[in-house]
């Protein structure tokens, strides 16, 4: 375990969010679009009992964090879960959210949770300017909160919508839909090059929602070869 002092503040521990109060420390597991197996609960539950763990969370990305543990047992907590790290602080791809889709809903129209398992696996690891987080709905109901995540995208019947520069913080901002129509591997392409030009044209800390603001949705359409917004009538779903 490294722990290098800072002044003011709590030790930096490797793999944890220091937390209010003395020697109390939160860990992430990495959990794409939420998906849990029966051996990770049961890693889990065996570290809850072990550690003492007080605080198991359900968090808003679909993902489950354990707050409160000792600075001492976080490498032996990680080692156990056999779990990979999902970003918390650093910056880039925090997580995926998804709905469940053509996968078990009776609404969905695509397939969110395989979409969402692509996109995780490709673009987990990106530095980025700012924290991102993903939002994907298999269907026009937007269970996956898509317009107000700083990607999103939404099922419907003639494929997917990309929608980029949402935001459900303190200055929420509904997203811009990119494109529509896409097939999965077309909307992945399209995140990856909305990503790219976010990641070298973007201030450091500057969130999708403020980039856009600052610069204009027209100029990111323009940067990513997209015609101008369509201003046709209201899209019939
Ligand atoms: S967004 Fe649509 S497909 Fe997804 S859970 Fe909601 S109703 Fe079902």
């Amino acid at each position: 375990m490294s722990i290098t002092r800072k002044n003011p503040g709590p030790p930096v521990v490797k793999g944890a969010i220091a937390q209010r109060g003395a020697d109390s420390y939160a860990i992430v597991p990495r959990l794409p679009s939420g998906i849990i197996t029966a051996d990770q609960l049961e890693a889990l539950a065996r570290a809850i009992r072990q550690y003492e763990i007080p605080i198991a969370k359900l968090t808003s990305g679909q993902r489950i964090a354990l707050v409160g543990i000792k600075a001492a047992d976080v490498p032996a907590v990680w080692a156990g879960l056999g779990m990979g790290e999902g970003r918390a602080v650093k910056h880039g791809v925090h997580y995926v959210q998804a709905c469940p889709g053509t996968a078990a809903c009776g609404y969905g129209q695509q397939d969110s949770l395989g979409l969402g398992a692509r996109l995780e696996e490709l673009f987990n690891g990106l530095d980025l300017p700012g924290k991102v987080k993903v939002g994907i709905s298999g269907c026009p109901m937007c269970c996956g909160e898509s317009y107000v995540r700083d990607i999103g995208l939404v099922g419907r019947k003639n494929g997917w919508t990309v929608i980029f520069g949402g935001n459900a913080g303190g200055r929420p901002r509904v997203g811009d839909e990119l494109a529509s129509g896409l097939t999965a591997d077309e909307a992945l392409e399209l995140v990856g090059r909305a990503l790219a030009h976010y990641r070298d044209n973007a201030k450091k800390c500057q969130r999708t929602a403020r980039f856009v603001e600052a610069c204009g949705i027209e100029s990111v359409r323009t940067a990513l070869g997209l015609e101008e917004t369509a201003k046709g009538p209201a899209r019939q779903d």
